[in-house]
């Protein structure tokens, strides 16, 4: 077990094992999270245990030679949850400056697919930014995933409309691996009303718009966290893991000119 993990984890890696391990594979993931609020029920790291947690299970269940894992960028951009305490938020321009220089390192080092796995839809205008400089700057694929290969599965599993922050979603997969870290008796459901149908989250006709989320709840809760279980967590897990493990497999056999010409 060790030996299995000690083989994925480029943190745990010496310089030489790093060398030998990029020779035989040209995929990382990033996991990308965010220490914010989480309402009362749920701990600040949420975003980043889950962005790592994603990680790994993907590497994890690939076979031999398995896609390296970069360690964490456990912050990301969080004003609009800065009134809620402990929330530590970097800007867009930190976090895309990041990523990017985090980007081009790997692909000095021979890396050509970088997946950004993202834990945290604030991150999402920054690391799209930074995937492009990425592409641009050194040519290597880059992709950045915030749950969109598996969103469409999740939908049907969840009971809230507009389950958006510390929800259904994000309670029932906390449940699912740290049960000892859910509150659930804090747990309050506030699910938005929205004045138009444009800017309701889960309308497919809804805009990109911005909001501190005090202004929307006063809990920090966008969603219903008191329909959570540990069942559907452990399934929304299953998905995620699975959907993204499919992917990043396609990816690492092919190689970046088979990206670009190879039609499915
Ligand atoms: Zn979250």
């Amino acid at each position: 077990m060790k030996q299995e993990q000690k083989s994925h984890t480029l943190g745990e890696l010496t310089w030489p094992e790093a060398q030998a391990r990029l020779e035989s594979i040209d995929i990382v993931l990033l996991p990308v999270g965010a220490t914010e609020q989480h309402g009362p029920h749920l701990p600040l790291d949420t975003d980043a245990f889950d962005a790592l947690h994603l990680a790994q299970e993907v590497a994890c269940s690939l076979p031999d030679p398995k896609p390296l894992v970069l360690p964490l960028v456990p912050y990301g951009v969080s004003y609009h949850h800065m009134d809620f305490c402990g929330t530590i938020s970097i800007t867009n321009e930190t976090l895309t400056r990041l990523v990017y220089e985090i980007g081009l390192s790997a692909a000095q080092h021979g890396v050509k697919k970088l997946i950004i796995i993202n834990g945290h839809g604030g991150n999402t205008p920054a690391l799209k930014n930074a995937a492009q400089m990425i592409n641009r700057d050194s040519g290597i694929f880059t992709c950045v995933d915030t749950g969109e290969t598996s969103d469409v599965d999740i939908g049907g599993l969840i009971e809230t409309p507009n389950d958006a922050h510390a929800g259904e979603i994000e309670t029932s997969t906390s449940l699912a691996l740290r049960p000892q870290l859910v509150q659930m008796e804090k747990a309050e459901a506030f699910i938005p009303d929205f004045s138009s149908r444009y800017l309701d989250f889960s309308s497919s006709r809804s805009v990109e718009w911005y909001a501190r989320t005090e202004k929307i709840s006063s809990s920090g809760v966008l969603g219903d966290p008191t329909k959570a279980t540990s069942e559907k967590g452990k399934e929304i897990w299953r998905i995620m893991i699975a959907q993204l493990t499919r992917f990043v497999a396609e990816l690492r056999d092919l190689t970046l000119e088979e990206i670009y010409e190879r039609r499915y």
